[in-house]
């Protein structure tokens, strides 16, 4: 109920005195930070979003603003109004839709011109597919293909032939939409302007014109196979490049190969979103590559050198006598080039000290002979832990 909803003017940001044209600024400033295109998924932006839509819905009217300077919220609680004599606001019960809000304020004010559309165009980088130049062809719209690769192929690079089914250019008609010989003429609805302005109370709204969809002009007699939008589904197949030192969520534009645009406007992009797949031996940390080899306790006792896996083949590393399970050794220069071209990252392998296991008599025999020749001095680590535990133990 009322209680719970905050102040307009303070949703608003606004002074309770603010004139039409400060609550608009101020309607503005906030609706273009919270609106949904710049937030997406972000429902608390989205909420700011629809908060905003009411408050100046209902402040920037006169009649309803000065309802609410004296009664509040209450003013629009239709309860409040059945049972207590209220002033009935304006009539309306609900509110509009916020983005009808929105748009009215960025459509275009009162005799203000095109302005106010293309401030809202060229803020949201004039998505959806719509030209922002006003009887030019639409722009098609951009495509996102996810793509699975291995390892190997992240590191070193690669190419891969990719098939996507989407609107592209009309053999027929070459894009124009028209048929052999038909001509392009001018739209009687707007005019050749791609726009038409329509009036809803005191705002006057911009919209893209219904009969041309924003083109400006129309075909005589639309081609046949594509019904004049100059575009037919086909399965397109496109090489992509990946270069090497791509990482999960890495994204390539593979420029114009994304939808073709309506009666020959220029095609979108296809965005290829890369997702590396898990390696059964190397884990990636950015440019560096981590793996575990396994080391015989003697190999680790003596000393030794050990074959590990690099992603170009076998390299070998040298283990010192005494390496404790659990060391790290960098091989510089052996893990992923880095996609911008600064080097190339590290191979870091971690030993791991293999206990034997399934001993027979003979090999028992040796190593308890061993155990008797060792003290404390070889196990460095060993003794000094029975050491500070030695309270524990009494
Ligand atoms: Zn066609
Ligand atoms: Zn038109």
């Amino acid at each position: 109920m009322a209680s719970g909803k905050r102040d307009y003017y303070e949703i608003l940001g606004a002074e309770r005195g603010a004139s039409a044209d400060e609550l608009k600024k101020a309607y503005r400033k906030q609706a273009v930070k919270y609106h949904p295109d710049k937030n997406p998924g972000d429902k608390a932006a989205e909420e700011k979003f629809k908060e905003l839509g009411e408050a100046y819905e209902v402040l920037s009217d006169p009649q309803k603003r000065a309802a609410y300077d004296q009664y509040g919220h209450q003013a629009f609680d239709p309860r409040a109004r059945a049972g207590g004599g209220r002033p009935g606001a304006g009539g309306a019960g609900g509110f509009h839709d916020p983005f009808d809000v929105f748009r009215e304020v960025f459509g275009g004010g009162r005799g203000g011109g095109a302005g106010g559309g293309d401030i809202f165009e060229s803020f949201f980088g004039g998505g959806g597919g719509e030209s922002s130049d006003p009887g030019g062809p639409a722009r098609g719209s951009d495509l996102r293909y996810d793509m699975e690769i291995t390892l190997e192929e992240a590191c070193t690079g690669t190419e891969k032939q990719i098939t996507v089914q989407k609107p592209a250019t009309c053999d027929t008609c070459g894009g124009s939409g028209a048929e052999k010989g038909s001509k392009r003429v001018r739209c009687q609805q707007c005019n050749g302007r791609g726009r038409v302005v329509m009036s809803r109370g005191i705002f006057s709204i911009q919209q893209t014109c219904p009969r041309c969809e924003g083109a400006g002009e129309m075909v005589e007699k639309p081609c046949k196979t594509c019904s004049g939008d100059g575009r037919v589904n086909k399965a397109a197949t496109i090489t992509l490049r990946i270069p090497a030192g791509v990482d999960t969520a890495t994204r390539l534009r593979s420029n114009g190969n994304g939808e073709a645009g309506q009666r020959g406007g220029a095609a979108g992009d296809l965005y290829v979103v890369l997702h590396v797949a898990e390696h059964e031996v190397f884990k990636r940390d950015g440019d560096d590559l981590h793996c575990a080899v396994p080391v015989a306790f003697t190999q680790a006792a003596l000393g030794a050198e050990v074959d590990v896996p690099t992603l170009t083949g076998k390299a070998q590393i040298r283990v010192p006598a005494g390496t404790q399970s659990g060391t790290t050794f960098r091989l510089k220069g052996r893990g992923v080039k880095n996609v911008q071209g600064y080097g190339m990252g590290d191979l870091l392998v971690t030993v791991t000290v293999e206990v034997p296991t399934r001993l027979n008599a003979a090999q028992k025999a040796k190593l308890e002979e061993f155990a008797h020749l060792c003290d404390d001095s070889v196990h460095p680590q060993g003794k000094g832990f029975f050491e500070k535990a030695k309270a524990f133990f009494s």
